[in-house]
């Protein structure tokens, strides 16, 4: 049975509207904006448990119609792992242990342990996918628990913060043990404004605003943060890719969540841009994934 949110997962107040009901692979999924602070998350919304047996074997079936990686989806993350590791080069990181979070295929792992030389190893829930990194030859876990060695000096989730049910809880338990206090985490999420991103797997539809708070009460400071489309588009701010570190304060502690204002005017806005871009501009608007 589906569960009802009661609370914002970001500032835990009660009273929240509904933003966008729609259906998606046959399932009625809601999106909720929080009355208080703005943010956008979905409830009612799959349990913990029934997300867990979701993302061991039904996700890729549900998203992609296959358990394993397709050449659509390396083609995606190879883009990708070029778009973040140009992010990281401008930012002058250079990880010596390295753990991405998320990793489906391992390219992510395979990629960054060639560029920096480095330790790398991947988090992987999905078997089909960890099974297919394994067999390249990839350090793969199924869950953060199986890692033996923690203190990694940079994290990465990619496409991965919108999929967990609270991720102020999950970014702030990474801190210290998982990720040392000088380490870096680089998430990438979809956008908001330009990402028509409520799918059932959905947890939360971050803009640049929320998930800077997020990160905030979870105890990091944002170092940078970059609104692009990269691999899939040219105009478009699909993403948001943000590098952050942890402060030393508490979670939590210090400051209270800065409210976003006008939420459904700015969305409303981003998707109107993006229907006269693709008319007027198909080409950069969407490249074309082969
Ligand atoms: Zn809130």
């Amino acid at each position: 049975m589906p569960e009802k949110i009661t609370h914002c997962p970001l500032c835990q107040h009660e009273k929240s509207n509904l933003f966008d009901r729609r259906k998606f692979r046959g399932q009625t999924v809601e999106n909720r904006l929080c009355a208080n602070c703005g943010l956008v998350f979905q409830s009612p919304r799959m349990t913990a448990a029934e997300l867990e047996a979701f993302y061991t074997h039904e996700y890729r079936q549900v998203y992609q119609g296959d358990e394993g990686p397709t050449p659509k989806d390396l083609f995606v993350q190879n883009g990708r792992a070029d778009s973040l590791l140009a992010f990281l080069a401008a930012q002058k990181i250079t990880p010596r242990r390295y753990l991405d979070i998320g990793a489906s295929s391992g390219i992510l792992v395979q990629r960054f342990a060639e560029h920096f030389d480095c330790a790398a190893e991947g988090i992987e829930p999905g078997e089909a996918y960890r099974a297919y990194a394994q067999k390249n030859g990839l350090t793969m876990y199924a869950d953060l628990q199986d890692v033996n060695e923690k203190g990694f000096d940079l994290i990465s989730m990619a496409h991965v913060l919108e999929h967990i049910p609270d991720p102020v809880a999950y970014l702030a338990s990474l801190r210290g043990e998982v990720l040392t206090p000088l380490g870096v985490i680089l998430i990438e999420v979809p956008n908001l404004y330009a990402h028509d991103s409520f799918e059932i797997a959905h947890m939360t539809s971050f803009s640049a605003h929320t998930l800077r708070e997020v990160l905030k009460q979870a105890g990091y400071e944002v170092i940078a943060l970059k609104k692009h489309g990269q691999p899939r588009s040219k105009l478009l701010w699909l993403y948001l890719t943000v590098l952050a570190r942890p402060t030393p304060l508490p979670a939590g502690e210090g400051q209270g969540v800065r409210a976003e204002r006008s939420i459904s005017l700015k969305r409303r806005i981003g998707m109107l841009w993006r229907r006269v871009l693709a008319k007027l501009l198909p080409q950069q608007t969407w490249i074309p994934v082969k």
